[in-house]
């Protein structure tokens, strides 16, 4: 792959007509080594929030040796992409055919479930060809936990209600060598105290039940840094989470596990657009709701920005973004914060697209086409170096809901 000092380069060199993804292993590999280094258990990369093998193969360099699929078709390319990883199937609702192919091809052992009948699933999914039951199965019960403190709910698809736990983790002790509970608080929780909250649920699940917990497995929703949205030190979120789990009723050899999809790739890829043309404080660009800027789109998401022209005004005026199909949903409202010239031919920056931005391109209206190469420079933000200020203590408004 074509390697390029930083964005501006990209643009000299190649003047593109269509989007460019930038890739940035080394901001992959060091968000890899913080989480490996500093999260007190084990870091399973969420492959759905950016399933690019080069990102796989730069974690995996990094040490994350554990994968949460969510699909067939994620199993089978996370096991061609890297052979020895472990892949735990965390989607609580799957077909037996997946079930049967991932144990039985791939060497999947963990599953997570939220319904007896899932549960049913998965016994007779694993079991060998004259019947007997599989005897080593991790099995993680998700249980609902609130989204409040997200940006992103995740709370009212998945999940059995504290209430109804107790005979799940009962039915599932019995058939698991491992048992575990797994939860989501949603994407970029915005304080650890999301996670505390999720774990007293745990704790009142574990003593209803009154079973033996071998795995505790906090799911994912750490945050990454946008504009208006900046969170904590991600250290404040392990220390919470390493404290409450540690008041855990559960047995000493019990293990504790984490999903990161966000803030592992966040800070991988970029996108170079170019303005095709401006209508007042509109750009209409070459990429939009249906490419890499999804949550822009659909959920307001705000990402930086920067003019890549030399020679334009302090980027202080706000705009709106129309990506390139005939869709009038294909409109990201921001605000963009560009210079007042920018204008038609200019090529702009949009940082923090390697969660959620980049895997979720489509062909809509025949807007694929996309290069991709990589960079050197730092990220338009980042969580993961020793500078980096401590919003509590600056005048950053934290953006809670
Ligand atoms: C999406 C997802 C994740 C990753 O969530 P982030 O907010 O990106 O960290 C982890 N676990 C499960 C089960 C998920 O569905």
């Amino acid at each position: 792959m074509h390697s390029y000092p930083d964005a501006s380069a990209v643009v000299r060199a190649l003047a593109p007509d269509e989007p460019v993804i930038l890739n940035r292993p080394q901001a992959a590999h060091r968000a890899a080594r913080f989480f490996v280094e500093k999260f007190p258990g084990k870091s399973l990369y969420a492959v759905k929030a950016n399933p690019s093998p080069d990102l796989l193969l730069a974690l995996w360099a990094a040490g994350v040796t554990h994968y949460d699929v969510a699909s067939i078709a994620e199993v089978r390319m996370v096991r061609a992409t890297l052979p020895e990883a472990t892949l735990c199937f965390m989607h609580p609702v799957k077909t037996a055919g997946a079930i049967a192919e991932a144990y039985k091809v791939h060497g999947v052992r963990t599953f997570s479930l939220d319904s007896q009948e899932e549960l049913d699933k998965i016994v007779a999914a694993t079991a060998n060809a004259d019947g007997q039951p599989a005897e080593d199965l991790a099995l993680c019960v998700r249980l609902r936990v609130s989204s409040e403190y997200s940006e992103l709910s995740l709370a009212s698809k998945f999940g059995i209600d504290l209430a109804d736990a107790a005979p799940l983790l009962q039915a599932t002790r019995q058939v698991a060598d491992s048992l575990g509970i797994c939860f989501h608080v949603g994407s970029q929780a915005m304080t650890p105290f999301a996670y505390v909250q999720a774990l007293e649920r745990v704790r009142a699940a574990i003593v209803d039940a009154s079973v033996t917990v071998d795995i505790v497995d906090v799911g994912g929703g750490f945050p990454s840094i946008y504009p208006g949205m900046e969170p904590p030190p991600l250290e404040d979120y392990f220390g919470a989470i390493h404290r409450a789990a540690e008041s855990l009723p559960v047995s000493y050899s019990s293990e504790l596990w984490c999903e990161p999809g966000r803030a592992l790739c966040a800070e991988y890829n970029s996108i170079v657009v170019k303005v095709e043309k401006r209508r007042g404080d509109e750009l209409f660009i070459n990429d939009g709701a249906y490419g890499a800027l999804f949550d822009a789109a659909h959920l307001g998401w705000r990402f930086p920005v920067k003019c890549l022209n030399e020679g334009r005004a302090d980027a202080d005026e706000e705009f709106a973004f129309y990506g390139p199909t005939c869709d009038d949903g294909d409109y990201m409202k921001g605000p963009f914060m560009l210079p007042a010239d920018v204008a038609a031919g200019d090529y702009v920056e949009i940082g923090m697209l390697g969660a959620y931005g980049a895997a979720m391109k489509t062909a809509f209206n025949g807007f694929d086409a996309v290069h991709v190469v990589e960079v050197a420079d730092e990220p338009m933000a980042t969580q993961y170096r020793g500078d980096r200020r401590d919003p509590r203590v600056s005048d950053n408004v934290v953006s809670l809901r």
